[in-house]
């Protein structure tokens, strides 16, 4: 996946000091890259049996729904808290200060549903730990896979993600 990585800048000191930050609009501007990211994971699930990708706000959702037309299955959004209009079950997790959450509709899937996340990157882990638990607390779902555009492994993300199978197509 080296040429996807051609295509994603990084950005220093965005959004605040210190972080370095995966721009990755130049992929997505690019049809050649984008259809062979969302191939690339595509390919990956042909035979995974998922009934829904899961994307998380806000980038995830490019590739979620990009993913679920392409296996043919729908799609679901985790969003931060107060935009689903529908009833919603809530997961809260801890940033650097404070909390933050995320929220799911309470209809988001049926009972043995085989479920993908998707993200664009996996930095600390700490808001696809929280989906993931989101969707394990609140639903009879088997949780697939976890999957990344790109993952910043020397964050540690896997460690808040034990039992969870995770890929990434680019790791830095
Ligand atoms: P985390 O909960 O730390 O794994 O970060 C989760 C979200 O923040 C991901 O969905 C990314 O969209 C975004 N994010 C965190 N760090 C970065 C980074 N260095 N570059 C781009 N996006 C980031």
């Amino acid at each position: 996946m080296q040429k996807l990585e051609t295509a994603i800048r990084t950005i220093p000191d965005f959004p605040k000091p210190g972080v370095q930050f995966k721009d990755i609009t130049p992929l997505l501007a690019d049809g050649y890259l984008f259809r062979q990211a969302i191939d690339a994971f595509a390919t990956r699930h042909a035979d995974s049996g998922i009934d829904k990708v899961v994307g998380i706000e806000a980038r995830g959702f490019v590739f979620a729904s990009a993913v679920a037309y392409a296996l043919g299955t729908g799609t679901c959004l985790v969003r931060k808290p107060g935009k689903l209009p529908h009833a919603v079950h809530r997961q809260t997790y801890d940033l650097e200060y404070g909390t933050d959450a995320v929220e799911i509709h309470t209809d988001a899937f049926e009972p043995g549903q085989k479920i993908l996340i998707i993200d664009d990157v996996l930095a600390t882990g700490g808001t696809v730990a929280a989906t993931v638990e989101l969707i394990q607390n609140n639903f009879d779902a088997n949780i697939v896979e976890l999957d990344f555009l790109i993952e910043l492994a020397f964050l540690n993300g896997r460690e808040k993600l034990e039992g969870s199978l995770i890929h990434a197509l680019i790791t830095y």
